[in-house]
């Protein structure tokens, strides 16, 4: 058995693991790389295993950088299986359909040259797609067995075991966490020998601070000034949180204000939260009831009547870092009034609106004009829906037989501090993944 690393080295996009089983060979996960240009160009080099050779590819879960590339595969000659979890397969039928539309975007902007894939390809893709229950085991062959298990993160995330022959080796996906208001705590498997470990926070502890107390002096202020609350907030897991959390303030405080959602994706994405409720932490009654205070605006009459809507009110829309979507639109209405307050709820990537706003900057060219942000801007602490070092320690504390750590899906800063982290803590072995290099993992 032998591991290769095709993409999330050193870096936290691109996740492609290549477990090499001696007769067969399968792909874990499938992503596209984004970020610096210079990233981004690893999507257009060669392709660094035959998709035609795979027998099969698991999908841990729907983010892009995990699935975004399967598409390309296909096109390339891939005729296996597809495995994952039926909320998974929904997940990515979203997100691979709004990533077409994101390019023939960028395609007639010319901030790309070719599409990488079309919608009939994603199409095609979804043909492959066999969906598998959480902890169930399969024998893919005679020889190999593999389980999904849950792993909290986003609707339908698992990581994933597979026993082969008398070995197990553990992918964990991206890893959730427990104080996560709506997805449930991951759930590792008590023993196996390797572990391919995503190392996102593995050098942070996020912080303690209740994000549901800052959400509520920003709506105190908005109450005292009849402005707008907008929250950008990425469509998928993030906008669902935030909806639960509102509702939850709304039910502590005795109040409630009215909450919008404008974002067709997120629109989607609710709705496939809603059909995959019983995959959540809460219960079926609160998320419901938590949807039922906020309107989704999907139609024309919607928007026509939310336009005329005065403050004080919050609106969630996406992309969560401003860099594109339906919010760039109500940044450009609400920014330049000071009595508004824009939250911006969680990473913020580089050169994106976000980050500029966080770090001060007030003037902005948009749809042909000039905006000057007089807006408040705040950031949400601790909303993230990874793991950091500790809590990915704990879950792992009580794992049996653990040989070998390989870490993977995390920038080098956090790749070096969580290997010393983990060495200290657990004793085992722990190697930072290389892309391109051969990692044999038998006895
Ligand atoms: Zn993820």
């Amino acid at each position: 058995m032998e591991l290769s690393f095709l993409g999330a080295t050193e870096t936290v996009t691109g996740s492609k693991t290549l477990l090499d089983l001696g007769q067969k060979k399968v792909l874990i996960d499938c992503g596209m790389f984004q970020g610096s240009s210079e990233v981004q160009e690893l999507n257009t080099k060669e392709l660094p295993v035959d998709p035609a050779t795979l027998d099969a590819i698991f999908i841990t879960h729907g983010h892009f950088d995990h699935c975004g590339f399967l598409p390309v595969y296909v096109r390339n000659g891939f005729h296996g299986k597809i495995y994952c979890t039926h909320a998974t397969r929904e997940v990515v039928r979203l997100i691979l359909e709004d990533s077409v539309r994101v390019q023939e975007f960028e395609l007639k902007e010319g901030k790309l040259t070719d599409m990488f894939y079309s919608a009939e390809d994603v199409e095609r893709t979804m043909e492959f797609f066999k969906v598998r229950e959480l902890e169930e085991e399969y024998s893919f062959d005679e020889h190999v067995h593999f389980q999904f298990y849950q792993a909290g993160h986003i609707l339908g995330a698992t990581s994933l075991l597979f026993k082969v022959g008398q070995e197990t080796i553990y992918f964990s996906g991206d890893l959730g966490r427990e104080v996560d208001l709506i997805h449930p705590v991951p759930k590792i498997p008590k023993e196996f020998d390797y572990l391919v470990l995503e190392s996102t926070y593995g050098d942070r502890v996020h912080e303690k601070v209740d994000y549901k107390e800052v959400i509520k002096t920003h709506i105190k202020k908005i109450k005292e000034t009849n402005g707008v609350l907008l929250i950008p907030a990425f469509a998928v897991a993030r906008t669902q949180v935030l909806i639960y959390a509102l509702a939850e303030i709304f039910k502590e405080e005795k109040y409630r204000l009215p909450v919008f959602v404008d974002s067709p994706m997120g629109i989607r994405a609710t709705k496939l939260y809603e059909k995959f409720i019983d995959e959540l932490k809460v219960s079926e009654k609160d998320f419901l009831s938590a949807l039922k205070r906020v309107k989704l605006l999907e139609f024309g009459n919607d928007l026509k009547k939310f336009s005329k809507q005065s403050g004080p009110y919050i609106l969630i829309s996406s992309s969560g870092m401003i860099s594109g979507g339906r919010v760039l639109k109500y940044f450009d209405k609400f920014g330049k009034d000071e009595k508004n307050i824009i939250l911006l709820a969680g990473y913020q990537g580089e050169g994106t609106i976000g980050k500029r706003l966080l770090a001060g900057e007030e003037d902005y060219v948009l749809f042909g004009h000039k905006l000057h942000v007089n807006a408040k801007i705040d950031q949400l602490p601790s909303i993230s829906a990874h793991a950091d070092k500790t809590e990915m320690l704990s879950y792992l504390k009580e794992v049996k037989g653990l040989r070998k750590i390989f870490l993977n899906h995390g920038e080098k800063e956090s790749l070096e501090s969580f290997q010393e982290f983990l060495s200290q803590n657990l004793e085992v072995d722990v190697i930072i993944a290389k892309r391109g290099e051969n990692y044999p993992v038998e006895v």
